[in-house]
């Protein structure tokens, strides 16, 4: 429990800084994003701390329904939920900022595009969230 704990607070110090921080596997040199200790992919035991480039490509596009709206996040911008793949490896749903969602349908056939990351304070601790480069035309 204490080591997991540990995990999380490096990664929000990281988050303070703007910076992204992954582990990665010294054994097979996968990286391990959100951050644990041991590595998915072949089983070694341990991991080391990398700052992540926060660039990625997203690869699908959901518009935010009833359920899942985050009103908070339209005091960024607009938004919708997807699925992003980060250019070290790790893929992930998250929060990705610049689509519309009535651009959203349009933006599913041109799919993946490129995103980064950018940070945003939210309750008094630094939060990560994406962005798209450029919406294609
Ligand atoms: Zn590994």
């Amino acid at each position: 429990m204490m080591k997991i704990e540990k995990v999380v607070a490096k990664f929000y110090e990281g988050l303070e800084q703007h910076k992204l921080l992954g582990r990665k596997c010294p054994e097979c040199g996968a990286i391990e994003y959100p951050p644990r200790y041991a590595c998915n992919t072949c089983g070694y035991h341990a991991t080391e701390w990398v700052e992540l480039s926060g660039k990625g490509m997203l690869h699908s596009v959901i518009t935010p329904a009833t359920l899942n709206a985050d009103p908070w996040n339209d005091k960024i911008g607009p938004y919708c939920y997807g699925l992003v793949e980060l250019e070290e490896g790790p893929m992930f749903n998250c929060t990705v900022f610049g689509i519309k969602r009535k651009q959203a349908k349009l933006l599913r056939d041109k799919l993946p595009i490129p995103v980064h990351a950018i940070f945003a304070e939210r309750d008094g601790f630094t939060t990560v969230f994406f962005e798209v480069d450029e919406l294609p035309k």
